[in-house]
Formats: structure tokens, sequence, C-alpha cells
């Protein structure tokens, strides 16, 4: 190679590295042409997407990238909408609000009006142009879960550097979960209530409540908001209930904490213990962290911010004190939270200790007992623990949104976070086989949808959206061409979807792709170190060499 190419590449490689930005977990690694763009008006977003167009180069707006997919991710201009977080509250019962607001800035907006939204996701740092991205949504068979199905109106930068009001209600649905390939959303207008109180209850059950034929799904029927977090070691689960009251004259104050702000010492602290416990295959000791989880969401513990807890504003200051549970408060305070001034992930030491991944299916109802009777299945082989937050299981009601995760179906979630190895690249996760038969037996056999935002890239591959939005790809993809109709919106993402092309957004050092997802393993060098890729049941999976686990289901049968 000659001097000359030489330099050209370190140059190449120099911009792209300067311009590299990640999802807030680090895992997805997008590397674009051009730096991070934040315009502060629609004038300069109209000017970078016209910029754009006439240098054949594409755009990406982004929230908080708090996606773990490469959904975030361009090869042109990626452009942060922080600055876009107005709010202005209508007389027609709904609000507007710049995308790039934080979910709990809305919040308080809208209570500080008297208003609140009926139901929404537990995060309260995502944006609200990144909830309709991914179709992020809570949890309730009475009430639209998502930010997604309250929407009444958008305002977006199209492919032609148009500004666009939509309203219409059939091309609300293409946009109401538009994974970001429609335009740059400017501001959204959401239904809104009148704000109201909720009171909810946490408690452990035995866990056959959920394949006994009736009792989850009769609750979850009853009640307005219904989740369950289900601990297979302990053989239980703890069911949250919470009932909606007529207006906010029910005495209490109470806020969740589910998402904690945690300080320097625990984060490193907890980090390492559960590097510690994977490094050893230390399964049963993970198994007493899903039980010590199991107790935080129900009682005080030490160690944990309450689940619950009563939130006093003397005016002057803010005081959160008492365990509460049951709890009564705002609904929405008890239904969200954000981790403000250091999350768990905060990457505040030279190397973060503790980083998650997040894997997450939705399904329709009806598969409900046969999806948890498939997951005992595998644990009985493959024993795993779900330390962190168990298997969350959460429902919404169909949507009407075309690419909607409960899009048309009465729908129930299975979800579970896992904490990242420092040696990601080389070093398997505890349970990882068990995890990885699950999810592919999930999409496979059970028909279920990944979250857009959740999950590894295996799941977005080209072949697999293909199948798994079949019947709703083509609808979708004519809608986006009605805005968009150059790809200016397009990135690799969106490239598999339209079925053109098989490339993703990689971190360069991922080779054993197997470890974080990025492929389903078909050679031991796809899975970690001293790792077989083993068949089971039709299913390949990575496998210890030596495995030292007895297949025990529970600790406490
Ligand atoms: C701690 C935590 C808790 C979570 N809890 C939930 C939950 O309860 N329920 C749930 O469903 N999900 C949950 N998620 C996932 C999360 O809600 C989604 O991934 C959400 O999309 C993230 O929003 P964001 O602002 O970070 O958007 P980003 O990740 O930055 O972007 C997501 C998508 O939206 C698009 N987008 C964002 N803004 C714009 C805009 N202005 N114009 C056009 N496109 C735009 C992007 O292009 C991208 O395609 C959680 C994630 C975390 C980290």
């Amino acid at each position: 190679m000659s001097k000359v190419t030489n330099t050209v590449l370190l140059l190449q490689m120099f911009v792209l590295s300067s311009t590299t930005y990640k999802s807030y977990q680090t895992s997805i690694h997008c590397t674009p042409s051009e730096p991070i763009h934040y315009p502060k008006s629609t004038e300069e977003v109209v000017n970078i997407v016209k910029r754009a167009i006439g240098e054949n180069k594409t755009v990406k707006a982004f929230g908080s990238r708090h996606s773990i997919t490469d959904i975030i991710c361009t090869d042109g201009y990626p452009v942060s909408m922080k600055h876009f977080d107005h709010a202005i509250d209508n007389e027609d019962g709904t609000a507007t609000f710049g995308a790039g607001i934080e979910l709990q800035d809305a919040m308080i907006f809208l209570e500080k009006n008297g208003r609140t939204l009926i139901s929404l996701p537990t995060f309260g740092g995502i944006t609200l142009g990144g909830a309709i991205g991914t179709g992020a949504h809570g949890s309730s068979l009475l009430h639209p879960t998502s930010i997604s199905d309250q929407v009444v109106r958008l305002t977006l930068v199209d492919g032609r550097g148009s500004l666009r009001d939509v309203s219409d209600p059939n091309e609300l649905n293409a946009l109401r979960v538009n994974l970001g390939l429609f335009g740059v959303i400017i501001d959204v207008t959401l239904q809104t209530v009148p704000l109201f109180k909720m009171t909810v209850h946490n408690r452990i059950h035995a866990d056959h409540i959920l394949t006994d034929g009736r009792t989850a799904l009769r609750w979850a029927a009853q009640h307005d908001l219904f989740q369950i977090w289900w601990f297979p070691s302990q053989g239980d689960v703890v069911v949250s209930k919470g009932i909606y009251h007529d207006g906010t004259n029910e005495l209490g104050n109470d806020t969740t904490n589910f998402i904690p702000d945690t300080d320097f010492i625990t984060r490193n602290l907890v980090g390492t213990s559960f590097e510690t416990l994977q490094e050893t295959r230390n399964t049963y000791a993970m198994y007493l962290l899903e039980a010590y989880t199991k107790f935080s969401l129900v009682e005080r513990v030490v160690g944990r911010a309450p689940i619950f807890e009563e939130h006093r504003n003397n005016g002057s200051a803010e005081t959160w004190n008492n365990f509460k549970n049951p709890a009564t408060g705002f609904s929405w305070r008890l239904m969200s939270n954000r981790c403000q001034r250091s999350c768990t992930w905060n990457t505040d030491s030279i190397r973060p200790k503790f980083l998650i991944e997040e894997s997450s299916i939705a399904f329709d109802l009806e598969e409900f007992s046969s999806v948890i009777n498939m997951i005992r299945k595998v644990l009985r082989q493959y024993p795993a623990a779900f330390p962190l937050v168990g298997l969350f299981i959460r429902f919404s009601i169909p949507s009407d949104g075309l690419m909607a995760i409960s899009s048309n179906r009465s729908t129930f979630t299975v979800e579970w976070t896992t904490p990242m190895r420092w040696n990601r690249y080389e070093k398997p996760k505890d349970g990882i086989g068990a995890y990885q038969w699950i999810l592919q037996e999930m999409v496979q056999n059970y028909n279920g949808r990944p979250h857009w935002g959740k999950n590894g890239l295996h799941y977005f591959n080209r072949d697999l959206m293909a199948s798994v939005w079949k019947d709703k790809r083509e609808l979708f993809v004519e809608s986006m061409t009605k805005y968009d109709p150059e790809g200016i919106f397009l990135n690799k993402f969106g490239r598999r979807l339209l079925g053109t092309s098989d490339q993703v957004d990689k971190d360069s050092k991922v080779y054993r792709c197997a470890l974080q997802d990025y492929c389903i393993c078909q050679k031991h060098d796809d899975c970690g170190l001293l790792q077989n890729c083993v068949n089971r049941n039709g299913f390949n999976i990575c496998k210890d060499l030596i495995d030292l686990k007895l297949p025990i289901i529970s600790i406490v049968n």
C-alpha cells in the first residue's frame, strides 16, 4: 500500500473514531461521518436535512440513546434532539411537547397543570421522540400502555426537508412506532387526562399462579396497572396490582424508586460482586440475589432504595421518607421514575463496573401458559439466574401502531436484564446457554416480537425481521417512502428492515458474535473462552466445556 493510501486510511479512521457515539451502556457503536449536531430550532433541523440531501448523506435523530440496538445509528449526520424540550398545555385536553423532552419532565409539567397520561413506561429518562421511536410501554390490560398509543398529532421534518403536520389517524398509525425512519420529529401532541391517584400493592405469590390456567390473567384483566416479576429459582412471583382513583383526593404522596440512584461505592460493589459470581459460575449465589431482589420489591432491604416511599415537598425542600407498600400517590409517580444524579450504569470510573443488557420479547396473550412452561423446561435443563429484575412480565392491550410489538393483539412481554461481563468480548455470562435457548424458542416457536430498543442484533437481522413483521412491513415501508422517498433517514437497521442489506453497526472489537447475541453460534469460536457451540432441541447455544452445575431449578423446592 502506498504512503498516500495509508495516510488517507489513517485520516478516515481518525475522523470516524472522533465521531463515534454509543448506546447508554456502550454496547452499540455508531460510526457516522459527521459529528453529533445539536439543533435548537426547526430551521436548524431543516438545514441539516437539506445539507445531507445535497451531500447524498443520511440523517438520524435520537433521544437519550437508551435503546441498545443499532436503531440509534447513522452513517451520516447524527442529530441530538435534547434542546427540543418545550411543553404546551392545549385547551382541548391534549399537550404538545418537544420530541427531546424527557418523559419525567413532561409528566412534571402535566402534573403542574392538573393533567397526566393514562399509563406510561417505567423509565422517566427516555425522550418522547425515543419512546415513539421504539414503542416504549408500561403494563395494563385496561388502558393503552405506550406513549405511541396516546399520540394525536406529530410534526416532523421529512426527507425533502419540509415541515409536516400529521394528525390523520391512518397516517399516525404508521408513525406511532416509527423506528426513526420517517423524519426528524419536532414535537409530539399527546392525549392527556385529569390528574389522578393510584394505590399499588406488591405481594409475593407462589409461581403456580402463572400456569394454573386462570389466576394471573384474571388479575391482569381486573387491575388498572398489573405487572409481575417472576423469580424461577425461588418458585415465586411478585405481583404488582394498581387501582386508579377518581381525581386526587385520596391521601398519599408516594413515589416509586424502581430505577434508583446509586452511589459510586454501591455501583462498584455490585459490579464487582456480579463479575466475581459470573467468573466462578456461582449460579447458586445468583439465586440468592434473585431472592434479595424479590424481597426488595415488597419490603425494605438493606442496600437498596425502597421500591415505594413517601414524598414530601414543603415548598423549600423535597424529602423522601418511609417505605410504603401498599403505596398511594399520583399514578404516574408510582409507574415511572428516573435515576437522576447517578444511575447504576454511570461510567464514572476508569472501567465502568456495572453495565447491563436487556432482552424483551412480546407475545400474543393466548400463548401465556405455553411460554411460561417453555421457560421452565429450559431452566430445568440449563439452570440460570435472573438476579436483577427476575423475568419481568408486562401486559398491553392491542395497539393501532403498525410496528408496535402489541400491534393488533393483546400482548404480554417477558423481559430480563443481565449484568455485562467486564471482558464482554471473550467471557460469557453465567446462564448464557439458557438465555440463548429461551430467546430463540420464543421467536421461532411462539411468534415472539423483539422489542425494538432491546435485544441483541441477531433479533434484528434481515431474515428475522422479514418473518416477524411479514404482514406489517410492506404497509410500513409504503408509508415511510411517502415521507422519505430518497432514504435520507435510512440507517443499517432500516436497510435490514427493507431487506436491502445485511450490514450492522457493530462494535469493532466484537468477534465472538454469540456472546452479545450478534449471532446464533455456528462454531465454537462464536462462543466465549472455554465454551463450545452445541445444539439442544434444534437451537444452537453456547455451553461451558466444563459444566459443574446440577440441573436444579429451585433452591427452595
Ligand atoms: C432503564 C431503562 C428502562 C426502560 N424501560 C422501558 C419500559 O418500561 N418500557 C419499554 O418499552 N422500554 C423501556 N426501555 C427502553 C426504552 O424505553 C426505549 O429504548 C426508548 O426508545 C429509549 O428512548 P430514547 O429517548 O433513549 O431514544 P433513543 O434510544 O435515542 O432512540 C430510539 C429511536 O427513536 C428515534 N428517535 C428518537 N428521537 C427522535 C426524533 N426526535 N425524531 C425521529 N426519531 C427519533 C431514534 O432514531 C431511534 O430510532 C427502557 C430502557 C432503559 C435503559
